[in-house]
């Protein structure tokens, strides 16, 4: 059953990768404009449920489903030429560590995407400033990304998710390497900047702290998934 004006849904998804069940019958939905935590210890199934769903991993069985279309049914050419075109535009990414490319000066970081996408130089630089200023790393625009702190390049790297105005936003871990003070800044501009694009976010994290920013958690344990009501 897809949950009503649901964006993306993942029914019965199962992934082994040997004799270890890393999805067990997941299930999964997330609403336009809509921020939920996948919540559950290490080693429970997080990371491989966010690939299947952004399309980086395809799962033994089950059923994906993004803006009303069956991933499952398609065929190998169909699904990656549909893969990699979400990638390319409706889908952004952010992970705990190592993004940035490191010869390039972090508004080319942000540009990246666009460049990717054809867009001419200066009108990617343009756009990528504009979202370096809504994550408050505009003034970093001519660094590189080693000359910048922790917090400041995970906001690079939020910029450069949302840049080409992607429909879902896949955060696995975002703040895992920051101290919970750089941890709480990231997830605030994140979380702004994602509403007010009405980009949809799948935020993995084992910790609550940085879960309190989503509107609604699921918790995976031994690669199965169910809602949790938030106990405030
Ligand atoms: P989490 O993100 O919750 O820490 P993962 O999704 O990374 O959990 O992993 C779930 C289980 O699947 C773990 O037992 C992990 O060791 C295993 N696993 C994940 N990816 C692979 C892989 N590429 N090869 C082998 N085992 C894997």
């Amino acid at each position: 059953m897809t949950p009503a004006g649901s964006l993306l849904v993942a029914h019965d998804l199962r992934k082994a990768y040997g004799p270890t069940n890393a999805l067990d019958g997941a299930e999964f939905s997330i609403h336009p404009g809509e921020i939920v935590a996948v919540m559950g210890p290490s080693g429970s199934g997080k990371s491989t449920l966010l690939h299947c769903l952004a399309g980086i991993v395809t799962p033994d069985s089950g059923s994906i489903t993004y803006n009303g279309r069956e991933m499952a049914t398609m065929n190998d050419a169909q699904r990656s030429a549909l893969r990699s075109a979400l990638r390319r535009s409706e889908f952004g990414f952010v992970f705990q560590f190592g993004q940035l490319v490191p010869e390039l000066t972090c508004v080319e970081n942000v540009a990246l995407p666009l460049r990717l996408n054809g867009t001419a130089r200066k009108e990617a630089e343009r756009t990528a400033l504009s979202w370096m200023e809504r994550l408050e790393v505009d003034d970093l625009k001519g660094k590189r990304p080693g000359e910048v702190s922790g917090g400041q390049g995970q906001r690079v790297a939020v910029a450069r998710a949302l840049v080409t105005g992607p429909r879902v936003l896949f955060a696995d871990e975002p703040t895992g390497a920051l101290d919970s003070l750089n941890g709480e800044r990231v997830m605030e501009l994140l979380t702004d900047a994602a509403r007010s694009a009405n980009a949809a976010v799948v935020l993995v994290t084992h910790e609550t702290r940085v879960a309190a920013y989503s509107d609604r958690e699921i918790v995976v344990r031994d690669g199965k998934s169910r809602d949790m009501e938030r106990v405030v």
